[in-house]
């Protein structure tokens, strides 16, 4: 990487870390704070609202890692010893017999007495079903203590992490069958512009079709916020106001188009008329204008129209923004350091997201990164962050952030 950040370079705009501060401080000042009890099952996705106590010992005895045998180490004195029990996973084993040993299976409890468990394979069964051992042995080898993993008392989640199968298992792993969550966001979206229709209905001329909508609705369906589908906002003052007031109840407005510079921009007029608006141009490409505001109180986010833009400014600024309303800490995705496969020969300006791929350990990018074509996403499989004021020669290392840590 060659850096030539001069300063001032980025002129007026804003970089991606200040206006991400600003999103994440604004969305910390009006937390969800309202909460579902609900079982396990219907919690994947969701935010965790109170600290995850455990109210066991984990595992809650002693117990085998291993099949095999086990002893009283001190009773093992190179003499085979008789087989006293057969304890099974799910038993309640008998105290060890003194100069014996017992048959053991994985998980089962370590009966009372015994401090050695020796795998079968390096156990020797003798005519007489006494058992000797051929490899030397050590106090606590292959048992599992008690507690090992949780005691009592430990806080094991904390309030603010986001649940899935791990998290779920762990809880379930300590015998909650139902946990408090923050509940789900409400989040309304609409999609500005005269030229948008959807799909299935014929093709006019200067139409196309509306795919921010399927993308921004699926993608809040999974990330388990409430979706409101506003549908196609026309680009018309009235409709606007009409709209945004119709929306009801909800957390957020996401909007995406008509927050390009030199266009009519209704939706900024509406929240100038009613609430509060503020225009950012940010440092970042695909992207650049972002609408922040209230209408009547609801906060609005307003992304750029083109398909990549929003799908960038989304997965790098509204769903940081959406997550920590429900109060999660984690929200930035984690980022990997690559070689390039490419040469970037030109500085920008501006922070680029370039949709690559991973390909013999080099990061490769799709043919064509204009902000209108969706396609290049689906074709990669993560970001390439490409810092402001930078140039790349082939081999020169950049983040790479993976789809797979922002689509969910
Ligand atoms: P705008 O931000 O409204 O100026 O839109 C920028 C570009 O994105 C224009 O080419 C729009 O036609 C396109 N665009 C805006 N909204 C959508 C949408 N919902 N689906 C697909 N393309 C869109
Ligand atoms: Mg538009």
């Amino acid at each position: 990487m060659n850096p030539v950040d001069k300063p001032g370079k980025t002129g007026a705009l804003m970089p991606v870390e200040e206006a991400l501060q600003r999103l994440l401080d604004m969305a910390e000042a009006t937390p969800i704070r309202e909460q579902d009890v609900l079982p396990l099952a219907d919690l994947d996705g969701r935010v965790l609202a109170q600290d995850l106590i455990s109210t066991l010992d984990l595992p809650p005895w002693p117990n085998s890692a291993m099949d095999g045998y086990v002893l009283r180490l001190s009773d093992w004195r190179g003499e085979p010893l008789p087989v006293s029990q057969r304890i099974f996973a799910g038993q309640a084993p008998q105290p060890l017999a003194a100069g014996t040993c017992a048959r053991i299976f994985t998980g089962a409890p370590v009966p009372e007495g015994a401090d050695c468990v020796e795998m079968q394979e390096n156990a020797v069964l003798h005519a007489d079903e006494r058992v000797s051992f051929s490899e030397p042995l050590q106090a606590g080898q292959n048992i599992r203590p008690r507690g090992q993993e949780t005691t009592v008392g430990e806080r094991v989640l904390t309030a603010g992490t986001r649940l899935g199968p791990i998290e779920l298992g762990l809880a379930a792993s300590l015998g909650r069958d139902r946990l408090s969550v923050v509940r789900r966001v409400r989040v309304a979206v609409l999609s500005t512009g005269d030229e948008l229709i959807e799909p299935g209905l014929p093709l006019g001329p200067g139409q196309i079709y509306n795919s921010n909508r399927r993308v921004l609705c699926s993608w809040l369906a999974r990330m388990g916020c409430e979706v409101i589908d506003g549908g196609i906002l026309p680009d018309d003052l009235e409709q606007t106001r009409a709209r945004l007031a119709g929306l009801g109840n909800v957390d957020l407005i996401l909007s995406t188009g008509g927050v390009s510079v030199g266009e009519a921009d209704f939706l900024g007029i509406a929240l100038r008329e009613e609430g509060e608006l503020a225009l950012w141009k940010l440092a970042i490409k695909p992207g650049k204008p972002l609408t922040f505001g209230h209408f009547r109180g609801v906060p609005v986010i307003g992304l750029p129209g083109n398909p990549a833009s929003t799908l960038v400014t989304f997965a790098l600024l509204a769903r940081p923004y959406l997550l920590r309303r429900q109060g999660v800490h984690e929200v930035t995705p984690l980022r990997f350091e690559v070689p390039v496969g490419f040469v970037w020969p030109k500085p920008g300006n501006r922070r680029e997201y370039l949709r690559g791929r991973i390909e013999q350990g080099k990061a490769i990018i799709y043919r064509n990164q204009s902000s209108g074509v969706l396609r290049s996403a689906a074709w990669a499989e993560g970001f390439v962050e490409v810092l402001e004021g930078t140039t790349l020669a082939v081999g020169d290392r950049v983040n790479f952030i993976p789809l797979s840590e922002v689509l969910n």
